[in-house]
């Protein structure tokens, strides 16, 4: 039988390494074999230089970036000796997406991530996908150039790689549904008055995942499930109202396919990113993964119910951003960062982040579509002036 050790290495880039699902990358390769198995032609982070610098002189990376242009020569210092490339800045970012590789994990957060990720699907690597902010602003011209680059795109949010795996191909005309599960967060049972009073630090606390800071917040506002709604969309090429969401408080069920004859597949598993990584970047094998397995008899129950889209609005906003299709899923996305920043920063409530996203949204619900990149990056520019404005202004 062979197995992925029998393979010649396996050369992996991770932009967005020093992250929550860049280290988990790195503990999955190196669960997997280490520099015997795998070769890391570029890793990139940003300002957590001394962690950056660790990983690459660990996994013997050929070229090490950081996105801080000044943190150029602290980077260089770090990895004084070593032989390895240094780079800084938005265009050594990109040219780290560029190097030749088998796999470019996309692990950057936010829009940031968006330059670097399509410089690798051109060059066409294959793409395991974390960041979501590339197919929720740019899903159609993402979709576009992934074909063009005839890489493979392998979803690495636990809920997509979870469809990806239960989707049969040779049975996609017949999908009825998708639904996205969700743990509800750490305010799911709360009221909205409050949640009016919540801080940045309880906001961050998922009960289940362990995470970066912005995307446990999303989880807890919810704009994260918003955001996978859209993500599922341009994945799997389904229609606004095929796609659902059910909380699901255990986080065990990752996520379900129903077929037109009322099977629903399901994919299983703990809530550990280190599954959904290990799969993408062992596709189209199965590797053996340090994950703990579900004991079946140890589960006391799975619960399901419907998400309250009064107190969780960031739903019914991806909802209508699909409607609206265009440069909406660019606007959602730029107005919810920076209504999220506000938040971390303790200048806006909780709640507000929403209604500032809906705000916005609005304003710039024109039919605009994006024919390039440059379109993309203008809507993302013009939402977060706007969502910033409105916050400047006196209540
Ligand atoms: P983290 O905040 O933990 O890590 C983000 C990474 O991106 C770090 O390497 C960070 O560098 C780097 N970075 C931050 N800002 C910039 C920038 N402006 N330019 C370039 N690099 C930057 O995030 P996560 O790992 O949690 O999430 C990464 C992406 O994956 C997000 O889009 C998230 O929504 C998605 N995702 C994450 C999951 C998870 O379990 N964490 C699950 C599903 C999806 P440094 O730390 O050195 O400053
Ligand atoms: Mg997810």
């Amino acid at each position: 039988m062979s197995d992925i050790h029998d393979q010649a290495p396996r050369r992996i880039t991770i932009l967005g390494a020093t992250g929550s699902i860049g280290c988990n990358t790195l503990d999955v390769m190196a669960h997997l074999g280490g520099r015997g198995a795998f070769e890391v032609p570029a890793i990139t982070g940003m300002g957590n230089i001394d962690l950056l610098a660790r990983q690459a002189r660990t996994a013997g990376a050929g070229f090490a970036v950081t996105a801080d242009p000044d943190r150029y020569q602290d980077l260089k210092q770090a990895l004084s000796g070593s032989g390895i490339e240094v780079g800084a800045g938005p265009s050594a970012l990109v040219e780290a997406g560029e190097r030749e590789t088998d796999l470019v994990m996309a692990g950057i957060v936010g829009i940031a991530g968006l330059a670097p990720t399509l410089a690798a699907v051109s060059r066409g690597a294959d793409i395991a996908l974390a960041n979501k902010e590339c197919l929720v602003s740019a899903g159609d011209l993402f979709a576009t150039a992934m074909t063009k680059g005839g890489g493979r795109l392998l979803p690495v949010d636990s809920e997509h790689n979870a469809i990806f795996q239960v989707l049969e191909q040779a049975q996609r005309h017949a999908v009825e549904r998708i639904i996205l599960t969700a743990s509800g967060g750490p305010f799911r049972d709360y009221s909205r008055e409050q949640m009016a009073a919540v801080t940045p630090e309880v906001a961050a606390a998922h009960p289940n995942w362990s995470m970066g800071l912005k995307i446990s917040i999303d989880s807890a506002s919810m704009f994260n499930k918003a955001l996978e709604m859209i993500e599922a969309r341009h994945l799997f090429g389904m229609e606004p109202e095929q796609i659902e969401v059910i909380i699901h408080p255990q986080s065990i069920v990752h996520s379900m396919v129903g077929y037109c004859d009322g099977s629903v597949l399901a994919q299983l598993g703990a809530p550990d990113m280190r599954h959904a990584i290990g799969y993408a970047i062992s596709h189209p094998r199965r590797a053996p993964l340090p994950v703990e397995r579900l004991d079946f008899a140890k589960l006391a129950k799975l619960e399901f119910h419907a998400p309250d889209e009064t107190r969780f609005p960031a739903l019914a906003l991806a909802r209508t951003a699909m409607q609206r299709g265009g440069l909406q899923g660019a606007v959602l996305n730029g107005a919810k960062e920076t209504a999220l920043e506000a938040f971390i920063a303790g200048k806006i409530g909780f709640l507000q982040m929403a209604d500032i996203v809906a705000a916005t949204m609005d304003q710039l619900d024109d039919g605009r579509r994006a024919s390039t990149i440059e379109d993309v990056y203008a809507a993302d520019r013009e939402a977060r002036t706007i969502a910033k404005a409105m916050m400047e202004r006196p209540a």
